[in-house]
């Protein structure tokens, strides 16, 4: 079932989104070559806990996974995209880490993720990282009132191919909101035209993420880290987004996105 929200509803998950907004731009700038990821883990248990927001991910316990979940983060690191466990882990010179959280505040939900380059950048990572932000913003721009949920997938299926990465239909985005993984499936790709119609109220996490130069994925013995099948690198961008009566409102906008979104690689200099 697709519940969707109130105006007043959206607004209270534009508070969380803005909470992990924040919180984001603080983890990719404290992200620096000879940061151990369970420092970032720590932070972000301790901004949570100071805000009085929950983790979405604390004891999270999908059909795949090996176990609830632990952690409040999940830290990706090269060839790992999704579900990466933050563990003892010094960052090195041109790793390519990616960050996705999720929290609720007062019971509404918001789910973001990005990508970033720790140190001197390898131009092939930020293309990839580029190509994900620039289908996450198409996506965005496809979710507009009487149009369709295929037209959202469709855009970023599009952008991935115009940048010459392939699409894993396994994973993507979802509805959010009272919880972080909600009814429909918001696939990678897709037909424009098809699929559910998107109304206002409808909230949905679009997530685009590709490998370097595969769509197949392997998962590690932890059951949870998911990483390309080839050991390409992989990047991941993810927004919240309501369809509201006057287009889509992305509730999970950082901080730095006006001055950043449109130059990843002024991003990664500024995190470097
Ligand atoms: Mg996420
Ligand atoms: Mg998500």
């Amino acid at each position: 079932m697709i519940e969707l929200k109130s105006a007043e509803e959206i607004g209270r998950m534009a508070v969380t989104g803005q909470f992990v907004g924040e919180l984001l731009a603080e983890l990719s700038g404290l992200a620096a070559v000879g940061v151990n990821l369970l420092d970032l883990e720590q932070h972000a248990r301790h901004r949570i806990k100071e805000r009085g927001a929950q983790s979405c991910y604390w004891d999270y316990a999908p059909s795949f996974g090996r176990g609830p979940f632990r952690n409040v983060l999940c830290l990706s690191v090269n060839d790992a995209v999704l579900h990466g466990l933050p563990h003892d882990y010094v960052l090195r010179d041109g790793d390519l880490l990616s960050i996705d959280m999720a929290v609720s505040v007062d019971g509404w939900a918001a789910d973001s993720a990005l990508s970033v380059i720790v140190g001197t950048p390898d131009p092939a990572d930020l293309k990839l990282i580029e190509a994900t932000e620039v289908a996450l913003e198409a996506a965005i721009a496809a979710a507009q009132p009487g149009g369709r949920l295929g037209d959202v997938s469709a855009a970023i299926g599009e952008v991935a191919h115009s940048y010459g990465y392939r699409v894993n239909g396994e994973f993507g985005g979802h509805g959010i909101g009272r919880t972080m993984h909600e009814a429909p499936h918001v696939a990678n790709n897709g037909r424009s035209r098809r699929g559910l119609k998107l109304e206002p109220g409808l909230t949905i996490a679009i997530e685009p993420w590709f490998c370097g130069s595969t769509d197949k994925i392997r998962f590690d013995d932890d059951g949870w880290t998911i990483r390309s099948a080839d050991g390409s690198r992989t990047a991941h961008s993810e927004h919240t987004v309501a369809i509201t009566d006057s287009g889509p409102r992305v509730l999970t906008r950082r901080p730095a996105d006006g001055a950043t979104s449109a130059d990843p690689s002024g991003r990664s200099a500024a995190a470097s």
